[in-house]
């Protein structure tokens, strides 16, 4: 004998009854079996609602009409296929119950409440339906079939007519005493019991499960086949985490722990029973019959997972009771308990502090105020002595629960475990191990319960690591970006991590997509895109699709942009830039954005700040973190500015070789901003503050790359035109550099503390000397590295190098630590 469970999943429509149908038949060759249906999908959840609404004095006819509509296409759908279905005896049949239910919800109306022995009958008429249907099925396919009647074997003794807990020795007697047919197909309504009065009550939500495992119990039977829409038991839920593992096997242990912690595939009570009698569970997929399922039983699992899986149970309240009356008192503990357990509420996590003046417990939420009640009325003195302060209420709680019987003997799960949640920015109201240690559980806000799953899977099993970025700025750079990754994305997939552009914005719109913008075309689309930026907008998308690495990446040189930062680490998101503005606005803001970043646990990453492509900070903040100091620096900092005075020495002038630079797209548009010094003294200042030094943009000392008092107004056209005039005075320059074998540099130096950017003559062994043709070079002299600097060289503009460095960074937001 074995015993088949079909959920409501399978049972939506005829054809999913068909394809039930088939599988008992051909299950049925190999031993006789026995058949538990649930309610066609929804149905249920109607008949809830129409519980709900009748007795509050609302119409329920829409939830009414559902129910009608589900089987009245049912039995169409089934005749439709076989002609010999007796579906007028079906007919009759449902409309006989739907007169009942009709009766007892007049009832209902006029008490304006519904009595649990009323809901109980009227909850379960969707499995009595369901099983109505498949019996006719079965028998117009040409098999016998027996109904088993829940009500008079499945036996209660507690639990209420809600949640009914079986007694599984009595309900063995009663099917013992009658044995059992050969060669029929027993059916029975899943979530359906009795009472010795004969009564009907239910199982709770989701409780055929449990009707199964008992009747396998009961009927001694081989296995009990768990039918479902998925192919078995996964690591968490297939619906959040879309590479989540199909589990060969799991323990009992680790089963019950699972659907206890919320693993909707099976109902808690379901393993018990089958535990107790060592019958074998197998979990199948009703779509996909041919896959071997999930086996739960007594044999240790041969995989090597130390974590089996990850679950949340969400809908929960932490009650939290604390005061002076509840240190060293023997049998508060006890008390509040027994208290929470008569008022017929169940606990399902516990913490308590070590020092004992706290202790809290998570329950259901619909069972809060009645918790409430009754330990207000139990501690009713203790209240008024203020030996309890007032209890308190943490609400919209998840518990998420890593479950595995390796965890056992395994170390450092734990502290995994909540890496993993920190990294997702996550904050932990409690936490509990259960003395097996089969299971480690944390209370989190029920927001955050998606994102906890999600991070924790992609710590425990390996699975893809996704970078949600959202792109600010798309011309040159932020363009390059774009392709870059869209070009990377195979190569990425191999090492398990997924960057998904959601949002590429320009100064006019922003284009946003969860599931990732199309790369192939992103330019096309961001032209039909109409929104604007909008920050509320992003953390909407990111709060609904529970992302949980997002990113910003900065690629414009704007200042408005820039002073947001703070509000978009605030907000959840890291910040990778290539905009030098925070960084070089206030102290006070280049403290917060970095306090920010470490409170929120986000990274705020500007590697292309300085030297674009070249790995400038992060060396810099290794080499200050081993302890080293800067003691003097020198630096060719921009690229157009190499490009100019490299040509110096080739004895062109200075007027041409601007000009040359200026055609090639080497400076910006206007050269006066490069002349100027403003953007090496802006990088400079970055260097400094990175060092340690506490100095604004006004500190640093500029000269410009022109002749003192060079008139430098008018039209970018005009002051072009105004150039050859300076040449005479860089002309002069050269000519004394090169009598002591030195050539012209535009320098960015730090010295004894002070910034200064201008034009220097360097020696021949100098490592500036020889940078030209628009490299970078940076010399740190620091205690390490000195009377010979590190030396960083190579270009250090460019739109390719530059959105590499920025992609480095953008991967380095999957490593949540802070480096500074
Ligand atoms: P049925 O109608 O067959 O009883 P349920 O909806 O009650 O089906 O349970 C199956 C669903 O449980 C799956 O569709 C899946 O989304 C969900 N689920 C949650 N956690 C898990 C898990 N760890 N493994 C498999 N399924 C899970
Ligand atoms: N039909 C019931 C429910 O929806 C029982 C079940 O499907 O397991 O809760
Ligand atoms: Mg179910």
């Amino acid at each position: 004998m074995r015993v088949l469970k079909f959920g409501g999943t399978s049972l939506a429509n005829a054809q999913r009854f068909n394809q039930v149908a088939d599988i008992v038949i051909n299950n049925q060759q190999q031993s006789q079996i026995a058949l538990v249906l649930s309610a066609p999908a929804g149905v249920t959840n109607n008949l809830v609602a129409v519980v709900e609404k009748t007795s509050n004095g609302l119409s329920a006819d829409s939830h009414l009409f559902d129910i009608q509509r589900i089987f009245s296409e049912l039995i169409k759908g089934l005749k439709s296929t076989y002609s010999e279905l007796a579906d007028d005896l079906l007919k009759t049949f449902f409309e006989r119950e739907l007169a009942h239910l009709t009766d007892l919800l007049e009832g209902v109306r006029l008490l304006s409440q519904c009595p649990p022995s009323i809901e109980a009958q009227i909850l379960s008429k969707g499995e009595l339906l369901s099983i109505a249907c498949m019996k006719q099925l079965l028998i117009a396919k040409g098999h016998n079939v027996e109904v088993i009647k829940p009500q008079q074997k499945l036996m209660s003794k507690k639990g209420g007519y809600l949640e009914a807990h079986i007694d599984i020795e009595a309900s063995r007697a009663l099917f013992a005493k009658e044995g059992l047919i050969k060669n029929v197909i027993y059916l029975m309504p899943g979530f359906t019991a009795g009472n010795a009065k004969g009564e009907t009550l239910v199982l709770g939500r989701n409780g055929s499960d449990y009707s199964a495992a008992v009747l396998a119990a009961c009927l001694n039977a081989k296995c009990c086949e768990i039918w479902t829409d998925v192919d078995g038991v996964y690591s968490c839920d297939p619906r959040l985490v879309k590479d989540a593992k199909l589990l060969d096997s799991l323990s009992y242990a680790e089963a019950m722990e699972l659907s206890y912690f919320g693993a909707k595939v099976l109902h808690p009570k379901t393993i018990a029973p089958i535990a107790q009698y060592h019958i074998p569970c197998l979990i199948k997929n009703t779509h996909n019959p041919q896959a071997p399922g999930t086996l739960i039983g007594a044999q240790q699992s041969n995989e090597e997972l130390q974590v089996k899986g990850i679950s949340d149970l969400k809908n929960l309240t932490m009650i939290s009771i604390s005061g002076a009356g509840m240190k060293g008192i023997v049998g508060m503990a006890g008390r509040i308990f027994s208290t929470v357990s008569r008022a017929g509420v169940s606990i399902i996590l516990i913490t308590q502090s070590s020092s004992e003046y706290s202790l809290s417990f998570c329950i259901s939420s619909p069972d809060c105020d009645k918790t409430v009640d009754a330990l207000q009325e139990e501690f009713s003195l203790e209240f008024e002595n203020n030996l309890l302060e007032p209890i308190e209420l943490v609400k919209e709680r998840a518990i998420i629960s890593l479950v595995g019987d390796g965890m056992e003997k395994a170390k450092g799960i734990a502290a995994r475990f909540l890496t993993a949640l920190t990294g997702a920015s996550i904050n932990i109201t409690a936490i509990a191990q259960g003395s097996s240690e089969r299971s480690i559980s944390v209370v989190v806000s029920e927001k955050k319960a998606q994102e906890a799953v999600i991070a924790c899977h992609q710590k425990f099993f390996a699975s893809v690591q996704y970078i949600d970025m959202f792109l600010i700025g798309c011309g040159g750079v932020g363009g390059a970006l774009v392709d870059q990754v869209h070009r990377q994305q195979a190569r990425l997939a191999e090492r398990n991590i997924q960057i998904r552009v959601c949002g590429v914005a320009n100064s006019r719109v922003m284009l946003m997509d969860a599931k990732g913008i199309e790369l192939d075309n992103w330019r096309d689309l961001l032209k039909d895109a109409t929104h604007p930026l909008s920050l509320s907008k992003m953390q909407a998308l990111v709060n609904d699709s529970h992302i949980i690495n997002p990113v910003i990446v900065d690629c414009t040189s704007n200042d408005a942009i820039a002073a947001r930062y703070v509000d978009f680490l605030g907000a959840g998101f890291h910040v990778v830039t290539a905009n030098k503005k925070a960084n070089t606005s206030s102290m006070d803001y280049y403290r917060q954005l970095r306090l920010t970043a470490l409170m929120k646990r986000r990274k705020f990453l500007y590697d292309t700040n300085v030297g674009a492509g070249l790995p400038v900070i992060e060396n810099m903040q290794n080499l200050f973190n081993a302890g080293d100091q800067l003691l003097k620096f020198n630096g060719i900092l921009s690229g157009s500015l190499s490009f100019i005075f490299g040509k110096l020495d080739e004895g062109k002038s200075f007027s041409e070789v601007t000009t040359e630079a200026r055609n090639m797209g080497f400076t910006e548009p206007d050269p006066r901003d490069d002349l100027s010094g403003t953007d090496v003294a802006r990088k400079l200042l970055i260097l400094a503050r990175e060092a340690g030094m506490d100095i604004s943009l006004e500190d640093v000392e500029i000269e410009q790359a022109l002749p003192p008092g060079f008139d430098d107004t008018g039209t970018p056209d005009e002051f072009m035109a105004r150039l050859p005039e300076a040449d005479a005075y860089f002309k002069a320059l050269q000519e004394k550099a090169n009598e002591k074998n030195q050539v012209l540099r535009y320098i960015g130096s730090i010295v004894d503390g002070k910034c200064k950017c201008s034009i220097q003559a360097v020696d021949a062994d100098d490592p500036m000397n020889k940078v030209k043709d628009g490299e970078n070079a940076l010399a740190f002299y620091s205690q390490y590295y000195q009377p010979i600097p590190l030396v960083l060289r190579g270009y250090g503009a460019g739109t390719e190098v530059t959105a590499a460095g920025i992609f480095a960074d953008v991967l380095r937001t999957l490593n949540w630590k802070q480096e500074f």
